[in-house]
């Protein structure tokens, strides 16, 4: 009496995960912060640090350095790009702008899921038009960058609980040649979106020196870096191992 039942049963099972399937694949919905708590970089834990990666000479891998809870990356972003003046004399300048972070973007769009959200605090990663001030180095020099990308870590509570995210504030110069935009944008959202590290190639678009010709398509090298980095666990975007620090 029983064996029809678990045929039928055994039928139904595949068309209903089937049906489900696509809800499941559906990108998440970016929530606005209901609360955000920066925490510390140390790991609850120890076993959350992740280990420096051994090169391969394929990528570079070897160059990237983890935080104290693992690779900060996400299996999905949701980014905030200043808008342009709507009128004024601005308007075509922040344009030009716009027009170039669009393309950097659209790059690293190609193999991550990227979402633009129109409030920045539904976002992971901010992107400011604007000039990034001097940064003072250990010998008490100051150095001048058209780009800078600032990684925070936090706990944010987007209606569902506490989650452990990576926070990118990215700045980039207005008024440069669309192209250093670009090539400026490019390099900085690779740092936004886990590459915390540099390449030792100018062709890279994370290469630690620029080469003379600006860089506006990641490389070979950058792809398969980008490819190793998310197949690696962490701790991001699950819920904190531990209480958020109260401070
Ligand atoms: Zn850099």
């Amino acid at each position: 009496m029983g064996r029809p039942h678990r045929v039928l049963a055994a039928g139904l099972v595949p068309a209903l995960l089937l049906l489900a399937a696509p809800l499941q694949a559906a990108t998440p919905p970016c929530r606005a912060a209901m609360a955000t708590r920066a925490i510390a970089e140390t790991p609850s834990t120890p076993a959350a640090t992740a280990a420096a990666a051994p090169a391969t000479g394929e990528d570079y891998r070897q160059l990237l350095r983890p935080t104290g809870f693992g690779w900060p990356r996400l299996d999905h972003w949701c980014v905030w790009v200043e808008p342009a003046a709507t009128g004024g004399a601005g308007q075509r300048w922040d344009a030009l702008w716009l027009g170039a972070v669009e393309r950097a973007l659209g790059q690293w769009q190609q193999d991550l899921a990227i979402t633009r959200v129109e409030d920045p605090a539904a976002a992971q990663v901010r992107i400011l038009r604007r000039r990034p001030p001097l940064l003072r180095e250990p010998n008490g020099r100051t150095r001048a960058s058209h780009g800078r990308a600032q990684l925070a870590l936090v706990a944010v509570d987007r209606g569902a609980g506490w989650i452990l995210e990576p926070q990118v504030l990215v700045q980039i110069s207005p008024g440069q040649r669309p192209e250093a935009t670009e090539a400026n944008a490019l390099h900085e959202l690779g740092h936004a979106f886990g590459l915390w590290g540099h390449s030792d190639d100018p062709a890279d678009a994370m290469a630690a020196v620029p080469g003379a010709r600006p860089v506006l398509e990641l490389s070979g090298r950058d792809r398969a870096t980008l490819r190793w980095l998310y197949q690696q666990p962490t701790n991001f975007g699950q819920p904190l191992p531990a209480a958020p620090a109260s401070r």
